[in-house]
């Protein structure tokens, strides 16, 4: 017997388990066991060669398997599996290669600062930061390092403002912020740049007001572009140190490739319902997101925030670990998290940390690198660009809320099947449907009726979509996703309801 933590992305799964005991010797055996127990897991974890799937990382304790001997890793009853999803892939790791080796801890010293001189403090400085300046490990040379540097901040979200705040506050010199959104109610909850006042307005513009209140001492660059293979290199060139505060894989991938390629390390934090995750990836001799995720999973399997939903408090603290971080490689102090990766859980109050190695054979930092330009990550990632959602759905196999009013209106038989989270109906519904959420429906699609017309409905259309082609799968013939969900049935159909 041992305990396997499941990751929330693979919850819907498991009974919405966070952990299940499994028996058997080996991580082979184990997960056999728990696919037995939990079947829909299955098609996740494996491929239809019956091998691991390539997104798919499993730890046992601290260390990889793919380090260890794969899934023939013998598992004693109080080690803990973890399973991480997204990749794995690539042969064993380059001989002898530590990542606390005193090569990959040398790092830290030389950040980026070897060959620019930092500027003096002026003497509203001086009394600005004089909680820095009285610490021996800061003092007036981690002052003007920090006044030196220039960071550019992935997103004015909810990581991005933690990080930019902190940043700002801190006084690092430059602080350039990449964002094209504008602020909306939802995000009030947890990007705390932004208030009430500055909804409808720019993410850069209530951000810049912000930050220069706090502190007018430093510049404040604004890009107000969406990041692409296009402009990425050429936006990232002037800063020493990128912090990802992106909530999506093409972008994610991107910003990775971008740092590796310039030789900038990549303060990278991310964020799911109570869970987070950081490290420093693309420093001189430590991993990249590559070493350990080379491909991302397909499109639908690790849901974004917007679809999953997050702890509004949950980005300040790994905003915070970010901030934290580059605040440390600007200074060349502490032990930096490279080759580290840290996985934070907001409900149980824990962290845990995994061994990261730079894999040699990774096609972005290895020793024979496949990426040696920006790619289409939109493509990479399986998303079609044209779409802002990964919903592909022809004419015949969709409706729109009108054509659904009028439908029911004319008395037609139809059962509209809502398949969002419980809490989810608490807040708006389509009268008459029936309720089964999405985890459930390959366990529960035996009550629905195969011969009755299915109309499929979720938040906004990308769920519903995923559950009808599952019921095509299975045999179902007359299924319909409604087009833009329960939002476009309340713009269209039935504005007195609230959207969230
Ligand atoms: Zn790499």
């Amino acid at each position: 017997m041992a305990k396997i933590l499941i990751p929330t992305p693979l919850r819907p799964y498991t009974d919405k388990q966070d952990a299940v005991d499994a028996s058997g010797a080996t991580v082979g055996e184990l997960l056999a066991d728990l696919t037995r127990k939990h079947a829909g897991l299955k098609a996740h974890l494996y491929n239809e060669q019956g091998r691991l799937r390539s997104f798919v990382n499993v730890y046992v304790n601290d260390e990889d398997i793919r380090y260890l001997q794969k899934e023939q890793t013998p598992v004693a009853a109080n080690d803990t599996v973890s399973i991480i999803p997204s990749v794995a892939g690539g042969a064993g790791p380059e001989k002898g290669y530590d990542p606390f080796s005193t090569a990959a801890v040398a790092e830290k010293g030389s950040y980026p600062f070897s060959d620019r001189e930092a500027p003096a403090l002026t003497n509203d400085e001086v009394k600005r930061y004089s909680r820095h300046l009285i610490m021996p490990e800061v003092g007036v040379d981690g002052q003007r390092k920090l006044k030196a540097a220039k960071v550019l901040c992935i997103g004015a979200g909810g990581l991005g403002s933690p990080v930019a705040m902190y940043l700002a506050a801190a006084g690092v010199g430059t602080l350039g912020l990449v964002d094209f959104d504008v602020v909306d109610f939802s995000n009030l909850q947890r990007q705390i740049l932004h208030s009430t006042p500055d909804v409808g307005r720019p993410k850069l513009q209530s951000a810049k007001e912000k930050l220069h209140a706090l502190n007018p001492e430093i510049e404040i660059r604004t890009h107000e572009v969406a990041l692409s293979s296009q402009n990425a290199l050429q936006l990232f060139e002037p800063y020493d140190i990128i912090v990802d505060g992106t909530d999506n894989f093409p972008t994610r991938y991107l910003v990775n490739d971008a740092c590796v390629l310039l030789g900038k390390p990549n303060a990278y934090g991310s964020i799911f319902r109570f869970e987070g995750q950081a490290s420093v990836f693309a420093t001189k001799n430590g991993p990249c997101y590559r070493c350990l995720y080379p491909e991302p999973p397909p499109p639908g399997l690790v849901p974004s925030c917007a679809e999953g939903g997050v702890l509004g408090v949950l980005p300040g603290l790994i905003g915070v670990i970010q901030a934290t971080e580059t605040a440390k490689l600007i200074m060349g102090i502490g032990e930096p998290l490279i080759g580290r990766f840290l996985i934070y859980d907001a409900l149980r109050m824990r962290f845990r940390e995994l061994k990261l190695r730079k894999d040699p054979d990774c096609p972005a930092c290895g020793t024979h690198p496949t990426v040696t330009k920006l790619i289409d990550y939109e493509q990479f990632c399986g998303i079609t660009p044209a779409a802002p959602e990964p919903v592909i759905v022809n004419n015949a196999t969709e409706l729109t809320s009108v054509e659904l009013k009028q439908r029911l209106d004319r008395g037609e038989k139809l059962t509209i099947v809502d398949v969002r989270e419980p809490n989810e109906l608490q807040i708006n519904r389509i009268p008459g449907s029936v309720h089964i959420p999405l985890g459930d429906i390959p366990k529960r699609y035996n009550e629905l009726d195969p011969d009755a017309e299915l109309v499929m409905q979720c938040k906004s259309g990308v769920r519903s979509a995923k559950a009808a082609e599952f019921l095509r799968s299975v045999g179902f013939k007359r299924v319909l996703n409604l087009k833009g969900g329960i939002l476009d049935w309340i713009d269209k159909v039935d504005p007195s309801q609230p959207k969230y």
